[in-house]
């Protein structure tokens, strides 16, 4: 152990989404911040497909440009496909103001180009420094550190953000992991050279590449495939279901081609495609927590919760988390009081909720009766409230979809449902 004392005000375990976009957010308001990041970045991680809901929070961070200039591929909408029933959802029709576009993006650019914005605006990463254990105190934390390449440290900081994303540091250490309501869900995962040329069925649209395409499995409507297309012909492709459709299957890239190739919309889509990179599965990734807060510290991203990626809402989460609770940072270090509880976590959870009862309903199949609606049939107003939720507004309340989530969405399916 070294027995230099390394000091900051603010401490934050992870340089993913929630720890780049809180970091510059301190940084601006002139605390020393120190990021530690177990790994090195580039590096890879799931979750390519952004909500244009992100982009304010990206533009708070003053990383628009960088951003908005780096080739990723545009996108304006999600798409599903079941059966050969087809249906979309473009985010600039929806009902809350702000950005209606965003973008799909190899995160292990993304995530590179926000910490290395946020390094450029004063903030220090220390990449390959992991947090091994941290002791709280009246005045803050004093953090034992492990760099890869050197001995371990101490770092003390006034306030503590967990931004560790699956490594989920402090519900670990504090013993304050709790698990989630949602099954046991696997995903199976890649990415391709996709080789899409043209339209795939007659009743089918052209394949549209600024949108997710979500398809649903022809027999299973509980299990269902991500395609997000990237800006240089190639994409993101996964499947997700729960655990027992994937037990006993060691070969991961022939599981996934046969589930493809069960499907007569994404199968015949994919029909040239290379699958050219190691295929990863992910199980039990759904997790939620006892607190989001504690004395001198809380917890930001996927480090709190995470309820399901099928919606796309994981990285829009983390950056919301990081900008509620930075201005709230902020006040309790020139000493005032903060409630976190009111201030922080019910806040937070109130758009997590509107999307739990969406992947909800998406599960027991009631979403998946509002998504295919026939569109021509659909009102307009309605569908671009439902569009604001799929765009990341799930904390408008001004959208009476976020109002009563529950009670709205089971009225709209009795609607469709005739
Ligand atoms: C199958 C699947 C598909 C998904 N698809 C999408 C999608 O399309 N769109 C979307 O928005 N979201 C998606 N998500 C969710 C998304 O991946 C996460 O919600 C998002 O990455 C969370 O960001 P974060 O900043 O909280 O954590 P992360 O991005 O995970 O970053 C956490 C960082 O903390 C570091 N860390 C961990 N432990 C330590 C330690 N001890 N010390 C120091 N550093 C540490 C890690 O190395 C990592 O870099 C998906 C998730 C899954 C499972």
């Amino acid at each position: 152990m070294s027995n230099q004392i390394h000091t900051a005000d603010v401490a934050i375990i992870g340089a993913g989404p929630a720890g780049a976009i809180a970091s510059a957010l301190l940084n601006r308001a002139g605390h020393k911040v120190v990021v530690i990041e177990r790994q090195h970045f580039p590096r890879f991680s799931i979750g390519e497909s952004l909500l244009p809901q992100c982009m304010e929070f990206i533009a708070e961070a003053g990383m628009l440009d960088a951003v908005n200039n780096a080739g990723f591929q545009f996108k304006n909408g999600a798409a599903f496909t079941h059966n050969g029933n087809y249906s979309f959802f473009d985010f600039t029709d929806k009902f809350s103001p702000g950005p209606g576009t965003t973008f799909q993006v190899q995160r292990a650019t993304f995530d590179h180009l926000l910490a290395s914005e946020a390094q450029k605006q004063g903030v220090e990463i220390r990449y390959g420094h992991g947090l091994t254990a941290i002791k709280f105190n009246d005045s803050g934390a004093t953090l034992q550190v492990q760099p890869d390449q050197s001995s371990a440290y101490q770092l003390n900081a006034r306030f503590v953000l967990d931004a560790s994303g699956f490594g989920r540091v402090l519900p670990r250490l504090l013993d304050m992991e709790l698990p989630s309501d949602f099954p046991a869900r696997t995903s199976v995962f890649t990415h391709i050279q996709d080789n899409i040329n043209s339209a795939v069925h007659p009743s089918l649209p052209e394949h549209d590449r600024s949108k997710i395409l979500i398809t649903v499995h022809p027999r299973y409507n509980d299990v269902w495939f991500w395609l997000i297309p990237f800006a240089n012909g190639r994409c993101s492709m996964g499947v997700v279901g729960e655990s027992h459709y994937f037990d006993g299957k060691e070969d991961l890239r022939a599981c996934l081609q046969a589930l493809v190739n069960d499907t007569t919309d994404l199968g015949p889509l994919l029909r040239n495609a290379v699958f050219d990179t190691p295929v990863q599965k992910l199980s039990g990734y759904a997790c939620n927590v006892k607190s989001l807060w504690g004395k001198n510290f809380a917890l930001l991203g996927n480090a709190g919760e995470f309820l399901d990626p099928v919606f796309s809402s994981g990285v829009t989460i983390a950056m919301k988390s990081a900008s509620l609770a930075v201005p709230l940072v902020n006040r309790q270090l020139q000493g005032d009081q903060v409630d976190w509880e009111q201030e922080y976590a019910i806040p937070l959870k109130r758009g997590v909720d509107t999307f739990r009862h969406y992947v909800s309903g998406w599960y027991d199949g009631r979403f998946q009766d509002v998504v295919f609606f026939r569109q021509d049939k659909a009102s307009p107003k309605i569908s671009g409230m439902i569009s604001s939720i799929l765009a990341g507004y799930a904390w408008d309340t001004n959208n009476p979809f976020v109002a009563e989530p529950g009670r709205r969405l089971n009225a709209l399916v009795e609607l469709c449902r005739g």
